[in-house]
């Protein structure tokens, strides 16, 4: 704490860096210790081709000459209106990436040199269910429900009928494709009792949390002393609720969700509570009150992006490379087409694609 509070005196923010700020910070370290020249506040507005070769990048303060070619990673479309109108289902949020960016600007960027935008994706952007929260400050706040209370035993997702409609412990891609596809499950209501509450937390409601007060006073936390008057203050039907609740309760007593199979691989029960048994993503739920969060489809990051070959060169419509044009992270179409077998599928390929395109750039023998 005395070590934060002393880099606090002298930046914005703690310089003690972890995760990928570490990691993004031992990069430009590198970047640094070599004498890349960087450039801030300077977006690229456009690509300038010369016989047919991107010869260019336009920004906002002037030309840079590409002398051996452009590596386009600007991170997709995930906030560009039209695109997303064009490629993604219509209903999903924008949640991501968080922050400024993702408009587009590669993928058009790289159609204006010729670039072939892949449209036929198992799916064109990886999904999330979401849930929008009122922080302290007022400001609002959305949480990803991507692995933390989904899974957990006593905690079930129903649609508007009050019927679930998936095993809430799937990936976060497949639950909030599933709330795409049910009906009446956008937005879906995550739900729980008073002692699942207090032991997973649910969404932006931490585990153990001495005061629900605030998350309740914004609407974010939903209460109901009966299955009933929760299901009243969402609008859900209750006697759909009360039957799903009853089938859900006896099945966590044998330990098999005869509906959706909920902890039967190891994906599953990774998400669950391993001192839960005998199924580590089902207890009964019984504890009044009864609790509930308001849940939405949203994207994580587009998946769809430009066609790339195995050095992450940009290819045309015939399949040919688009002389000094690369791209990899989200302006390069997904290598998993949309599908999500697990973690890491965009930020792991991300990696790779930008070392290959360097190593291709750089002249270095393509590694095997
Ligand atoms: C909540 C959340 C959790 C996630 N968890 C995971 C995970 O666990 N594992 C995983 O693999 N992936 C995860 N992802 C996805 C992953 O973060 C993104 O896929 C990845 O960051 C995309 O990298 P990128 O380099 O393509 O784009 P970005 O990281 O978005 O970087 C693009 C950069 O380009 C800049 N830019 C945009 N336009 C221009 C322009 N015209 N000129 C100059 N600069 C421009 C932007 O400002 C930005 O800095 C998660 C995403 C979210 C939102």
């Amino acid at each position: 704490m005395a070590a934060y509070g002393a880099q606090r005196l002298a930046a914005p923010r703690g310089t003690r860096l972890v995760l990928g700020n570490a990691l993004v910070a031992r990069l430009l370290l590198s970047a640094i210790h070599l004498g890349v020249d960087l450039r801030f506040g300077a977006g690229a507005t456009g690509l300038r081709l010369e016989g047919g070769r991107v010869a260019a990048v336009e920004t906002e303060t002037g030309s840079l000459a590409a002398t051996r070619g452009v590596v386009l990673a600007t991170g997709g479309f995930s906030h560009d209106p039209q695109l997303r109108a064009t490629l993604l289902p219509a209903g999903a949020c924008d949640l991501s990436p968080v922050g400024a960016g993702s408009t587009g600007d590669g993928v058009r960027f790289g159609q204006s040199a010729g670039a072939s935008l892949v449209r036929d994706n198992l799916h064109n952007a990886f999904w999330t269910p979401l849930s929008h929260y009122r922080r302290d400050d007022g400001s609002q706040g959305m949480f990803p429900h991507t692995v933390v209370d989904r899974g957990k035993p006593g905690i079930i997702a129903v649609n508007a009928d009050g019927e679930r409609f998936t095993s809430e412990a799937v990936s976060y891609h497949e639950f909030a494709l599933a709330m795409l596809r049910a009906p009446r499950a956008n937005p879906a209501f995550l739900l729980c009792d008073r002692r699942s509450l207090w032991q997973y937390g649910l969404g932006a409601v931490r585990p153990f949390a001495l005061s629900l007060a605030r998350h309740r006073a914004h609407g974010y936390l939903v209460e109901g002393r009966t299955l009933g008057e929760l299901a009243a203050k969402l609008a859900i039907d209750a006697a759909g609720l009360e039957r799903t609740v009853a089938r859900y309760n006896a099945d966590a007593r044998t330990g098999v969700d005869t509906a959706f199979g909920i902890g039967s691989d190891a994906y599953q029960r990774f998400l669950g509570d391993l001192a839960q048994r005998p199924n580590p993503c089902m207890r009964p739920i019984e504890t009044a009150p009864f609790y509930a969060i308001r849940l939405h489809p949203s994207d994580l990051g587009t998946a769809a992006g430009l066609l790339t070959d195995e050095n992450a060169r940009v290819l045309d419509g015939a399949g040919q490379p688009v002389p000094g044009l690369y791209a990899c992270g989200n302006d390069m179409n997904s290598i998993f087409l949309g599908a999500y077998p697990g973690p890491g599928i965009t930020l792991g390929p991300a990696l790779t694609f930008g070392t290959l395109a360097a190593r291709h750039l750089a002249g270095a023998a393509t590694p095997a």
